[in-house]
């Protein structure tokens, strides 16, 4: 058993408690949440705050090799079914793949996600791949795995944590009717989909069936969340949180394929649990602090009234409630995932609040203490 202590930001609604002390079980999870005086493993000086280990809600860990291959190109030139990024993973060896998987597995635990949740290419064998590449890594993968060529939806589910589909076009009334069936039967399955990621997407869906995607993946799917939902309305947002379905938005790549930037107030205001994900490693790194801060800038430039805790939560709390995982909070029960950062640090001394200070301020060097399921990753005062 190990423990830690510091001021952390504890719970469903990362309250900032002082001088707390957390015990982490033999199985990784957190048993014990209190301010008593016990002996304790890892003491944090007290300029230390204790964070969730971040959770990555949208990422495709496979894609990294193509870094920088499409900046300026079109959504569909680059990740459409004939695009750069489709025509190298078909054209990939396994050994390239598993590199790529590898480069983007090391990034993430640099940079502090000790989860992420992947929708995840190449069937049954992309699945295995990111399994054995994980077990060298101090990072927990959701897998959410795509129908791919004779694979069947079963086999699939049952290696992976859930389906992630690409797109609405991409299903057809027997598979999703399968889908509905495994995730009923199944405990923890998880059901996902691409939706409005763009007004093509939509206008597509509008002449094939005379409705938004985002109205025809709820018809079809029961599911739990949809990833980017850029050019939502008010009346999808509304559909979305009837059947409570939470979105990831994806900002980053948004902007980076030259499209909006998502309606993120809307969202939070219509009682939706918004995640963020960094998406395609090969336009933007699976970085949580330049996602915060380009989030919050790009919200303030667009008159969105979003504050730095819900970004903080967006990349822990909420993700973890998502992919009804016990990952993303401080709590008992929870998995001892931790993030520790020093407030006099040069980036963040003096600010005068610490979820700003955390989103806007904080990289990743700032991590200066790093846990994932009670085992040490970092402790910069333990070289
Ligand atoms: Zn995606």
């Amino acid at each position: 058993m190990v423990s830690v202590r510091a001021n952390a930001l504890v719970g469903p609604d990362l309250e900032f408690v002082e001088d707390v002390r957390f015990q982490i079980g033999t199985d990784g999870t957190i048993i014990d949440v209190s301010k008593e005086e016990k002996p304790t493993k890892y003491l944090l000086p007290s300029s230390y705050i204790l964070i969730p280990g971040f959770v990555n809600a949208h990422v495709h860990v496979g894609d990294a090799y193509i870094k920088d291959k499409t900046y300026g190109l079109t959504l569909d030139e680059a990740v459409g079914s004939t695009g750069v990024k489709h025509k190298k993973l078909s054209s990939s060896t396994t050994e390239e793949i598993i590199t790529s998987i590898r480069n983007s597995l090391e990034m993430q635990v640099n940079n502090g996600f000790t989860s992420f949740v992947d929708f995840r290419e190449g069937g049954l064998q992309g699945i295995n791949l990111l399994k054995e590449s994980l077990i060298d890594f101090p990072i927990r993968g959701v897998i959410l795995g795509r129908p791919y060529n004779d694979d069947s939806l079963a086999a699939i589910s049952k290696q992976s944590d859930g389906i992630g589909f690409p797109d609405i076009f991409s299903l057809n009334d027997v598979l999703c009717e399968e889908a509905n069936a495994i995730k009923e039967n199944t405990v923890g399955q998880l059901n996902a989909i691409h939706v409005s990621e763009s007004l093509e997407v939509i206008s597509r869906s509008l002449t094939s069936y005379g409705k938004r995607d985002i109205k025809i993946a709820l018809e079809k799917l029961d599911l739990d969340f949809v990833i980017h939902a850029t050019y939502a309305d008010k009346s999808d947002l509304q559909s979305l949180k009837q059947n409570n379905v939470g979105v990831v938005c994806c900002p980053l790549t948004s902007l980076y394929h030259g499209l909006d930037f998502p309606p993120l107030e809307a969202i939070i205001d219509e009682g939706i649990l918004l995640g963020l994900g960094t998406d395609n490693v090969f336009c933007c790194n699976p970085d949580p602090f330049r996602l915060m801060a380009f989030t919050l800038y790009n919200a303030r430039s667009s008159n969105q009234h979003v504050t730095p805790k819900n970004m903080l939560k967006a990349l822990t709390v909420n993700p973890g409630l998502m992919t009804k995982s016990k990952i993303g909070q401080l709590s008992i029960g929870y998995s001892g995932d931790f993030l520790g950062f020093d407030l006099n640090n040069p980036n963040l001394k003096f600010s005068k609040d610490v979820y700003t200070a955390l989103t806007m301020r904080a990289t990743s060097a700032d991590i200066g203490f790093h846990m994932y399921k009670g085992r040490l990753v970092k402790w910069e005062y333990q070289k």
